[in-house]
């Protein structure tokens, strides 16, 4: 028997006992002839003393950090106690010890405030996650999958596995292939998510299946992505969009209760994807905090010319304004104070070639009643306050406005408005905020290719009023510029997004299970019949086999974790990630494969020309 407790476990209750305990070694002090060390494994951490006649077996040791080792002794009050750590008021006088494995000095020091930096941690993962900040994320995020699981089983939900080696998903992102070795020439994909296979599952009568499942998409990797992500994955049959609402928030009331103690009260709000992009500039708002976008144009523009109270407001020559597409502002609480500088870093913020705007406008509704504006010239005090008071201003907050093109102007200000938050400290990371994004667009409008491209995926179904409109109506957009008065650009879906705290949590759909409308879906992605039959065939085949009507969703567990963690980093929630190149820098992979497995594959690889 190696030990008979954890590092964790012993309290002064134990005090008398003889006991084994093995761990790493974490620190070690000298003090005379006596010599301290903590013992820690995955439980927590126990205080070691080695008496006297141990030093000439410790100096033989030469015990070290990270030396794992088994230690035998009598168990006593501390002298000393540490109210810091759930052992701290025991120690072990020990009476034998062994070395069970020697260590290297480790790179880094293993402790919560780590002399480490992100590169070489990476490298040597297996020795971070020895580390509590590390062991605290895997332990929430086994206890988020297993409060999904729990939940989904009450439920009558089936865990059924699905491929990982297949032909193409379409869910926005490039595949990554496999060669296949006994089909020279031809390779498999790995799943962007398990989407066709669900839905062929409730083709075959599975109707409540669930998946915790690995889903690969090989895009580039923006902030916190990785290649490979793990998914709850969900479907369900005979399902309107509001039986999955309500399923899927059951299931998240579920592991905030079970995982973090907290209940979520009455039913999660709702908004529908246009209020979201108009009153927030983003279709994942954080609602922790308001703020809330006045399109100012919009609010007050008439024949041409922004009016408010009957009083022109821009009627002058503030071209800024008059000349801008679209003019935006949010009133940011308790800021009207700022100073010039502050202003002007303010400035320089949204300038920034990540935001792209070319300047910023700002009205201090000053706390005596006041209002100054960075165009006094164009505006008198009466419209300052009028514009001040539509954004929600009071007294002592400062209105912020960008001008510019309408989508580049507000995501700015969306981006703007979380940066603001983040500042104030309004953006609580024990403070949990959840929202159901409705009625999404079913297409959204490529630019480069000049086609419809399905806003979610390409078997998620129109709102049913909706599916005349696409019907008969070609995808040929003559006048790119005009897209949005293609009849495509106002089809809602039956899609929905859970957010929590400003970051897309899931997704999914009620889907399409006719054949005919699914083929209508491809020709209007300007799919030929043809392709669509080479890709797609088996799932339009199984429609044809009776399919029940169905939807799902997918929550995307990793970000889950992260959120309720309170990080913005997913990586910090998963054992071995992928770096920002998406390498995995401990395996140094991806890496180049030897010339007969090339050649078994069929593969030559060309070389880049100098
Ligand atoms: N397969 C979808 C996704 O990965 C989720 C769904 O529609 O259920 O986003």
């Amino acid at each position: 028997m190696y030990r008979s407790h954890t590092c964790g476990e012993l309290r002064i209750s134990h005090a008398g006992q003889q006991v084994t305990l093995a761990g790493w070694i974490q620190s070690i002090r000298k003090f005379g002839s006596i010599t301290f060390t903590d013992l820690r494994d995955r439980y927590g951490i126990t205080q070691l003393v080695f008496g006297e006649e141990l030093n000439e077996q410790l100096s033989q040791a030469s015990l070290g950090r990270e030396f794992v080792i088994q230690a035998k002794g009598l168990v006593r009050e501390r002298s000393n106690k540490n109210n810091n750590i759930p052992t701290g008021a025991v120690e072990i006088a020990v009476s034998s010890f062994s070395v069970l494995n020697k260590a290297a000095t480790p790179p880094f020091t293993i402790q919560d405030d780590t002399d480490g930096g992100d590169d070489l941690r990476m490298k040597f993962r297996y020795l971070d996650l020895r580390r509590n900040e590390l062991k605290r994320n895997l332990e929430l995020r086994y206890a988020v999958n297993r409060s999904a699981r729990n939940y989904l089983h009450e439920k009558g939900f089936m865990d059924i596995e699905t491929p990982f080696l297949i032909k193409s998903t379409p869910e926005g992102a490039r595949d990554f292939v496999v060669p296949s070795r006994m089909n020279s020439g031809q390779f498999y994909a790995l799943p962007q998510s398990p989407q066709t296979f669900k839905q062929l599952l409730m083709v075959s009568g599975y109707d409540r299946y669930y998946q915790v499942v690995k889903c690969f998409r090989d895009e580039d990797l923006r902030a916190d992505r990785q290649p490979e992500f793990t998914q709850i994955d969900c479907e369900m049959a005979f399902v309107e969009q509001e039986d999955i609402l309500d399923m899927f928030e059951g299931m998240i009331r579920a592991i905030f209760k079970d995982v973090k103690n907290i209940d979520i009260p009455g039913k999660v709000e709702r908004m529908t994807w246009e209020d979201a992009m108009w009153n927030y500039g983003n279709d994942k708002p954080d609602l922790r905090f308001g703020m809330k976008l006045l399109n100012i144009k919009s609010a007050f523009q008439k024949n041409g010319k922004l009016e408010a109270n009957g009083e022109l407001i821009a009627g002058t020559n503030f071209g800024v304004f008059n000349d801008a597409e679209t003019v935006v502002a949010i009133a940011v609480p308790g800021t009207a104070e700022y100073t010039r500088k502050q202003t002007d870093e303010l400035t320089e913020w949204v300038k920034r070639p990540q935001i792209g705007m070319k300047g910023l406008a700002f009205i201090k509704a000053n706390s005596d009643g006041t209002y100054k504006s960075s165009f006094d010239k164009f505006f008198n005090e009466q419209q300052l306050k009028t514009v001040a008071d539509a954004a929600g201003a009071k007294p002592g907050d400062l209105v912020l406005i960008l001008a510019g093109t309408e989508e580049r102007t507000r995501k700015a200000m969306s981006e703007l408005r979380l940066e603001m938050a983040e500042r104030l400290g309004l953006r609580k990371k024990d403070e949990f905020k959840l929202l159901w994004v409705l009625d999404f667009p079913l297409f959204e409008y490529a630019e480069e290719e000049n086609r419809w491209v399905a806003r979610h995926h390409p078997f998620t179904s129109p709102k049913p009023d909706q599916i005349r409109t696409m019907i008969g109506n070609s995808p040929v957009i003559e006048n790119a510029a005009e897209y949005l008065k293609h009849p495509y650009a106002n089809i809602k879906a039956n899609a929905y997004d859970m957010v929590l705290n400003g970051n897309e949590i899931g997704g999914g759909s009620i889907r399409i299970f006719q054949r005919d409308l699914q083929e209508k879906m491809f020709d209007a992605l300007g799919m030929s019949r043809e392709e669509a039959n080479h890709k797609f065939g088996f799932l339009l085949g199984a429609f044809e086999y009776g399919a029940p009507p169905h939807g799902g969703i997918a929550f995307g567990f990793d970000r889950l974790c992260a959120v309720l963690g309170g990080s913005e980093s997913i990586r910090d929630f998963i054992a071995f990630p992928k770096n920002n190149s998406g390498r995995d820098t401990m395996l140094d992979a991806p890496s180049a494969i030897d010339n007969q497995q090339l050649t078994e594959l069929g593969i030559t690889i060309k070389t880049p020309s100098a």
